[in-house]
């Protein structure tokens, strides 16, 4: 089996190898946003593995359907087109994604384009994070002018698609309170101005300043992905267009709908398989069932207060494995971790877990069956 076909099995059987693979290349990062989940570690700056370190641990890592390269910022990183290779060439990687806060425009042009010229067979997705307008996007972000820049990056983006129809592009809206009111019209603006593929909406997650200013409200919430509902049925975000696309359209419409059940009833409301399907690399090595169980609960009191009921946090230390996934993947904590969410001891509203974990659960497909044949609502 090649392609998609290879992780067929494992919608019978989820065990197994991580098939989605989140990577934190750098700590370090030039924004300083007041809704990061991930401060503490921008601060800190760590540099990220090696290049030696990346190849171990694509070698080790299995058939990869999915990776994601973050950070902090992760075009700050030089050599980031070097660290896809042994992605490509060992895991047989086909659809990466990188999100970016935009800052860096000469560096992300010819990173992206240096991606996609080595490998002729990757889809690439760069989501570059807007959070509203001008104004709000700097104050949020902590750089002023970050908004403009991000206007520049996102036109060069544009300019390089025009040569690589293997990228996509996409707007990425980190719902907060300091935005939520504003984002019905931003949604109508990010569609007309920027003719984006696909228009993203995440919420704040973890323990950041901006949720002392005031949650979000979640009828905010609902009209964004109202709105994107409606561009989807229009056939107006082309991401959605190509081929095989549908099911994702479907995910999309499903996934919302399931974060806000998962917020309101405060637990897995299905089975998450963040640690099974999918898992999370820190850019100091530490190996993590998904993001939101990174760092721990005893130092982050919003994760303990809602997110986790229980420590779970790391699996173990790649550096201490010689960067070999499979040896820290298949260990007694590794298993305690994978019980402990499958016993639903915690939840939360992160997007990427939440994808794989609505892709491989077959008892989600008649609803993502109706949602793709025509049935907007559930
Ligand atoms: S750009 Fe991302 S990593 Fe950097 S400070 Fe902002 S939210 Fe955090
Ligand atoms: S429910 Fe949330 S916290 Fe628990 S494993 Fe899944 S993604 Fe992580």
């Amino acid at each position: 089996m090649s392609g998609p076909a290879r992780f067929l099995p494992r919608f019978i059987e989820p065990a197994g190898l991580p098939l989605q693979l989140i990577v934190f290349v750098t700590g370090r990062c030039n924004c300083r946003c007041g809704h990061c989940f991930y401060g503490r570690e921008v601060e800190r700056a760590a540099p990220g593995p090696t290049l030696e370190e990346f190849e171990k641990l694509a070698r080790s890592s299995g058939p990869l359907l999915w990776l994601s390269l973050t950070g902090g910022e992760p075009f700050l990183r030089e050599d980031l087109a070097e660290i896809t290779r042994p992605f490509v060439a060992h895991a047989g990687l086909r659809n990466l994604t990188i999100p970016t806060n935009g800052l860096a425009t000469d560096r992300i042009l010819e990173s992206t384009e240096r991606i996609l010229k080595l490998h002729p067979r990757l889809q690439v997705v760069v989501y570059l994070s807007l959070d509203g307008p001008r104004e709000v996007h700097d104050k949020l972000r902590g750089v002023e002018g970050c908004f403009d820049r991000a206007m520049e990056t996102w036109r060069g983006l544009k300019e390089l698609k025009k040569r690589h129809r293997r990228l996509n592009l996409a707007p990425v809206t980190t719902i907060c309170g300091s935005n939520s009111a504003l984002l019905g019209k931003f949604f109508d603006w990010l569609l007309a101005e920027l003719e984006p593929d696909d228009v993203v909406l995440n919420m704040l997650r973890g323990s950041t300043p901006d949720h002392w200013e005031g949650f979000f409200d979640p009828q905010d919430y609902v009209a964004f992905q109202e709105k994107k509902d409606r561009a989807l049925d229009e056939g107006r975000l082309p991401h959605f267009t190509l081929k095989g696309s549908r099911l994702l359209a479907a995910k999309e419409r499903y996934q919302w709908r399931l974060i806000l059940d998962i917020l309101e009833q405060r637990r897995q409301v299905i089975p998450c398989l963040g640690g099974t399907l999918s898992a999370v690399v820190s850019e100091t090595g530490y190996l993590y069932p998904c993001e939101t169980l990174m760092g721990s609960p005893e130092d982050d009191p919003l994760q303990r207060e809602h997110f986790c009921k229980k420590s779970a946090a790391a699996v173990g230390n790649l550096a201490e494995a010689d960067w070999d996934l499979r040896r820290l993947w298949w260990t007694k904590r590794a298993e305690e971790i994978r019980r402990h969410v499958a016993r639903g001891h915690c939840w939360c509203t992160y997007e990427c877990a939440w994808t794989t974990s609505i892709l491989f659960n077959p008892r989600c497909y008649p609803d993502l069956l109706r949602l793709m044949w025509g049935k907007a609502k559930l």
